[in-house]
């Protein structure tokens, strides 16, 4: 069964949540913001935001979210996550903060603050496989990249040119997405079309 306007949660610790909701409601899901475990029950998917890994990773303790929130991925539920939520969904991280953990879901390592400190942000166009209809306007904020990827992931985009050319800023495996980069904050809703679409099918 395909459903039509599926409903997708995004997780409301910290973030561009307003930013997520919008552009989701833009290309037709229905959107909530998640903050309690109940709240998982009745959505088809979900966004992580970006922000900083670390803290978010203690609120969802906090919040008691990281468990079923786990478990829901570990069963199939589709989620897309940009920046600080790319390294949420990542397996390992190569240079974790004391005590900070991951949901898990993605076959990836990833490094974190990985541009550099003195590039605390940049833009660029990238080519993303899945999206059509020409390049993306890439906005990197103190991004992870990924270094390795296991056998079952998809390399969807690399930054080209300059110091960081050829590394990893887009996967894809099976039903879950990560960007490094914020596509919420750019008015270009094409990236959260494709995770909606991926929701689509998936239900
Ligand atoms: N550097 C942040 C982290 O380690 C991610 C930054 C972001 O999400 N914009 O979590």
């Amino acid at each position: 069964m395909t459903v039509r306007r599926p409903t997708i949660g995004v997780l409301a610790l910290q973030g561009d949540v307003r930013e997520h909701r919008a552009a989701l409601e833009a290309v037709g899901a229905a959107t909530c913001a998640i903050r309690r475990p109940g709240e998982l029950e009745r959505i088809d998917g979900i966004v992580l935001p970006g922000g900083e890994s670390t803290t978010i990773d203690k609120l969802l303790r906090a919040f008691d979210l990281s468990a079923p929130l786990r478990s829901a991925l570990r069963a199939g539920m589709p989620a897309y996550g940009s920046c600080a939520g790319m390294i949420l969904l990542a397996d390992r991280i190569t240079d974790p903060a004391s005590g900070q953990q991951t949901l898990g879901g993605l076959d990836i390592t990833v490094r974190r603050n990985a541009f550099g400190r003195q590039v605390d942000s940049f833009e660029s166009d990238l080519d993303v496989s899945g999206v059509v209809g020409g390049p993306v306007r890439a906005v990197f904020i103190r991004a992870p990249w990924v270094e390795e990827v296991g056998a079952d992931v998809e390399v969807l985009a690399r930054v080209t040119g300059g110091r960081a050319d050829g590394r990893i800023v887009a996967v894809r495996q099976g039903f879950v997405l990560a960007t490094s980069f914020h596509p919420e904050v750019t008015g270009d809703v094409r990236v959260h079309a494709l995770f909606v679409e991926m929701v689509r099918k998936r239900s």
